[in-house]
């Protein structure tokens, strides 16, 4: 899912950044996903990305805080409507009390997209090395990478976008792990919701779901902090497996809830709801692209663009949006 809403809705990222900077990150995270889209585009990249709407369910019984969302978001001059309870059943067939549905998402195989890119690169002069950095040195000229193999790299400048597992150079107190499962059906063209939109919801621990080329439901969600280790996360697979079929047949009952894969995987997210993107404090020419919870691949975008002008001498007050450093306040209270 390839989402430009970000995990903390508009109307919480103001109360904690004030308008401006908050519709800033909104704005950058709109350009993100058309960006990608145009990148996939120019490139010939075979991503099969697809052009998709999405629609943000209310969760509880009243659509209030959604309507104040759907408020500021024109404010800000993000797309989309308001669908009241009536109009929602009536488009999408989706009984929730209301929801907003955008223009500007996009959905694509991350798989696909992720090697489609690295070959791209390789084309253009880069050098793939398949081994474990261990070591980061960046008090000399060039920054030395030391490589579980015995190697070192020299480089003028260190991107780390290592997923959730930082180097020990890396502190910030904004992230926090967690898990998530998901399932995909079996295809079932005939039984999609209308268009394939990109389903999530108004919650902290949202469910989410969205299509595949093929007809299949994804739905993923069940979110747990408290259950991290991989062992203990995986034995649990059945039982969030049940219970995201179960939740698929609240959301869309005209779905066929016969599971063919179910999975689970480490997950992150920040109490902001905002990437951690730019400099690593006190590692100079060192720089990092994490913290991207459910918008993962449109920040990574993003990454590329605000590193790739910082290394190059631009820079973006996003990057004092998204430093590693900033200062949340009390944005997880
Ligand atoms: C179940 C689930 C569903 C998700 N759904 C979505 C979605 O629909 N849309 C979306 O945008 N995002 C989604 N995300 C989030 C998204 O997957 C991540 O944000 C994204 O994969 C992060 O990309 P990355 O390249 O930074 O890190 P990763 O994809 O984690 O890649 C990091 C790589 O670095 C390697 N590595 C780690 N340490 C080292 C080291 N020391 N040396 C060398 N290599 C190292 C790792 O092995 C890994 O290959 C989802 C995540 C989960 C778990």
């Amino acid at each position: 899912m390839l989402l430009w809403e970000i995990d903390r809705p508009l109307v919480e990222l103001t109360a904690i950044y004030g308008f401006e900077r908050a519709a800033r990150a909104y704005r950058a995270s709109l350009a993100a996903v058309s960006g990608l889209r145009s990148l996939v585009h120019d490139f010939n990249i075979p991503g099969r990305i697809r052009a998709k709407r999405s629609l943000y369910l209310a969760a509880e019984s009243s659509a209030a805080e959604l309507l104040d969302e759907h408020r500021l978001r024109s404010r800000a001059g993000l797309p989309g409507d308001f669908l009241d309870h009536g109009r929602l059943l009536e488009t999408f067939g989706m009984a929730r009390v209301g929801a907003i549905v955008s223009p500007g998402a996009a959905d694509a195989d991350p798989l696909q997209l992720a090697h489609s890119l690295l070959r791209l690169g390789v084309a253009r002069g880069a050098r793939l090395f398949d081994a474990e950095a261990v070591a980061f040195d960046p008090a000399g000229e060039a920054v030395t990478v030391g490589l579980g193999n015995g190697r070192e790299v020299a480089a003028k400048a260190v991107v780390l976008a290592t997923g959730y597992a930082m180097p020990d150079i890396v502190h910030s107190k904004l992230q926090t792990v967690s898990s998530s499962w998901a399932i995909a059906t079996a295809p079932q063209p005939h039984n999609i919701w209308k268009g394939g939109v990109l389903i999530w919801e108004y919650a902290k621990d949202y469910l989410y779901a969205r299509t595949t080329p093929e007809g299949r439901i994804i739905i993923g969600g069940e979110d747990s902090e408290n259950v991290i280790e991989p062992g203990a996360r995986d034995r649990l697979i059945p039982q969030k497996s049940r219970a995201l079929a179960e939740r698929l047949a609240a959301l869309w009952p005209f779905a066929e809830t016969e599971i063919d894969y179910r999975w689970a995987g480490t997950f992150d997210t920040t109490s902001d709801g905002l990437p951690l993107i730019g400099p690593v404090p006190g590692a100079k020419r060192v720089y990092a692209a994490y913290g991207y919870g459910g918008n993962g691949i449109t920040f990574s975008y993003l990454a590329a663009q605000l590193i790739g002008d910082l290394i190059a001498g631009g820079g973006s007050p996003l990057l004092d949006d998204f430093a590693l450093d900033r200062d949340v306040g009390m944005a997880g209270h």
